[in-house]
């Protein structure tokens, strides 16, 4: 069988997960083997996954699965690894299902690969990944008993299963050690009316040239006209500026939102691979050499600290007409 980890933040599924459970059902289809999921915790809606021919939900339950901990999922997987030896485990690439495959992989010493793009099942199995922020593309072989992937986030479009299924529930107790529930979630601060950085269609993104904490606010106008959140480079995060949940990029939070206005961004590859899948991107720089204006769809020269301003005039005089 082929298991696919669906990585949730309490019960929501993380958008990109769908991708990695195509890419899962793809694999099973290629390879004629069933189909499971793994849920951790609660919040299953075992339709949602059936949806993509998933044949049997395993709900992993236990003391310590109330909210995200990465060492005590990786058990839960584990454990299934352990009763049912699949071909494969796949989770999403994002941080928490590279984060929770990782240990995984420490666990089993079984090998992990990340950001898989494409695989061609075989004796051995080849994948091409991303690697280096998505500045490079490697061909891996892979051999292993059970194969470990996360997938690249954005690789795959999501596609539902041409026959929905009804999957089998099938509950199962991890018995987790006070070591593995080392790393959790403690607190949340909610910074934003449900739209976050990674979801939101619209993200307007500040970097170095806004030159200050206080010259986003343009930035946060434009965002909420918009219906939008703001985003900004690593400069703006190292100088204090914004927080590091703002960021965008390679160590940041990596977006495909339909449009990505930056605003001061010169684009530097670690930040260029956090933002590169947004459908429409307009550049604003005063440097017409910039690497974002050369590769944005649209590029405004000029002083962010007018245009933006410009913007959100133009916007709101078509709004008002
Ligand atoms: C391992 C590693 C990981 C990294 N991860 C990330 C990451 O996740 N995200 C990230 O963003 N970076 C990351 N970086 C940093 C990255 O290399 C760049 O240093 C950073 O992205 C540059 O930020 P910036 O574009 O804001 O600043 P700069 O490169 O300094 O660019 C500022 C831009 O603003 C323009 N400008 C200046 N004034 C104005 C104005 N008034 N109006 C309009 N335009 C103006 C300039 O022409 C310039 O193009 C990482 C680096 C490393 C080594």
């Amino acid at each position: 069988m082929i298991l696919a980890l669906m990585i949730h933040d309490r019960g929501v599924v993380e958008e990109t997960a769908w991708q990695a459970l195509t890419m899962a059902r793809r694999l099973a289809d290629d390879l004629g083997v069933p189909l499971h999921a793994l849920w951790v915790g609660d919040g299953i809606d075992p339709s949602s996954v059936g949806a993509h021919g998933v044949d049997t939900v395993h709900v992993a339950s236990g003391d310590g699965f109330d909210d995200y901990s990465p060492q005590a999922w990786a058990r839960a997987v584990a454990g299934l690894l352990a009763a049912h030896e699949p071909a494969a485990v796949v989770a999403i690439g994002s941080d928490r299902g590279n984060e929770v495959m990782a240990h995984v992989g420490a666990i089993t010493g079984l090998p992990m690969v990340a950001n898989v793009r494409e695989v061609e099942p075989g004796a051995t199995w080849k994948l091409l990944r991303t690697r280096w922020g998505g500045s490079l593309l490697e061909e891996t072989d892979l051999d292993a008993a059970t194969k470990l992937l996360t997938v690249a986030e954005h690789a795959v479009a999501v596609e539902l299963a041409a026959q929905a299924s009804t999957p089998q529930v099938v509950p199962f107790e991890v018995d987790l050690d006070e070591g593995d529930l080392i790393t959790k979630v403690i607190d949340r601060v909610v910074t934003s009316d449900g739209i976050t950085l990674a979801t939101a269609p619209v993200v307007v993104s500040g970097g170095r040239g806004v030159g200050s904490p206080e010259g986003f606010a343009p930035l946060e106008e434009l965002a909420a006209l918009l219906g939008g959140v703001v985003g900004c480079s690593r400069v703006v995060t190292n100088n204090g500026w914004r927080p590091h949940s703002d960021q965008v990029g390679q160590t940041g939070t990596v977006v495909a939102p339909d449009l990505y206005i930056a605003c001061g961004i010169s684009g530097a590859i670690q930040h260029w691979v956090g933002m590169m899948a947004s459908k429409t991107i307009i550049a604003v720089n005063t440097d017409s050499e910039a690497s974002m204006v050369t590769k944005a769809d649209y590029a405004v020269l000029g002083d962010l600290s007018e245009i933006v301003p410009a913007i959100i005039d133009e916007v709101k005089r078509r709004r008002s007409a």
